[in-house]
């Protein structure tokens, strides 16, 4: 059975006091349920050494929203693997659909990230999903296993055990309307056969595959009940401590 993992992306919000806040509420909320669950939050850059400080012992982990493939250099802006493991961050998400489709980022640049983040030790959160154009054209599934042909290319069975896969519909993102349970379990179903040809079936049945798009309190228990859902990457709902802790809840009584 595969322990379900629930991460918090907090994209580009809080500030220095309410990130730390939020960190440390995430901790008294969510403490007692690591053992049942993986956790992660992923902070903004500029607030992980803080939200590291606030995690203190508790087993949730630490992760980043993005990272950059070269170790070091010339690459103004660019936050290297390296310097991530060395502020004590696990995850990194990489690959959502904010960075592919508001920032431009390409199948290759996920593969470079990929690669190169698995190198260094860290565990990717590797999203993929398709538009809503995309899912009415009836292009969903091809859309997506590209972007996982894509994402893996070069990445063998031992490195790709670092991945935990994200299908994220992009249509479903902030929006307030979730893909159904069965809509959801149709794609993980489909990136699972997938990887089981693209490696081994032993293989697809170990690795993860998060559900996200406006996952709610409300909504998490139908969507983990699905045979192939195993946990959530959560935007807006990580935000609230609260709301965090209840969907993390539902996937521990799964
Ligand atoms: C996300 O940012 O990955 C996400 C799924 O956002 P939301 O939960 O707000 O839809």
């Amino acid at each position: 059975m595969r322990k379900p993992f629930i991460g918090g992306n907090w994209k580009m919000n809080t500030d220095s006091k309410s990130a730390v806040e939020l960190a440390k509420s995430v901790v008294q909320k969510c403490g007692p349920m690591p053992g049942k669950v993986d956790i992660c939050i992923c902070p903004p850059f500029v607030y992980l050494p803080a939200v590291k400080n606030a995690l203190g012992s508790s087993n949730i982990s630490l992760g980043a929203q993005d990272v950059y493939f070269e170790s070091k250099g010339a690459f103004t802006g660019e936050i290297s693997c390296q310097m991530l493991k060395d502020i004590g961050c696990k995850d990194v998400i990489i690959g959502h659909s904010e960075r592919r489709h508001v920032l431009g980022e390409t199948d290759e640049l996920i593969n470079k990230k990929l690669l190169a983040a698995i190198d260094a030790g860290l565990l990717p959160i590797f999203c993929v999903g398709e538009l809503l154009e995309q899912r009415k054209a009836g292009k969903t599934e091809q859309i997506v296993k590209e972007q996982v042909q894509k994402g893996l290319k070069g990445i063998t069975v031992e490195k790709a055990k670092a991945v935990t896969i994200a299908y994220e519909p992009v249509w479903a993102i902030g929006t307030g309307i979730n893909a159904s349970p069965q809509q959801a379990q149709e794609v993980h179903l489909m990136i699972r056969q997938l990887i089981a040809a693209m490696y081994n079936k032993d293989f697809a049945g170990q690795i993860r595959i998060q559900y996200g798009g406006s996952v709610k309190p409300d909504n998490a228990a139908e969507l983990i009940a699905q045979a192939d859902v195993d946990g959530f990457l959560v935007g807006g709902a990580s935000l609230k401590a609260d709301d965090f802790a209840a969907i993390v809840k539902a996937a521990a009584e799964r």
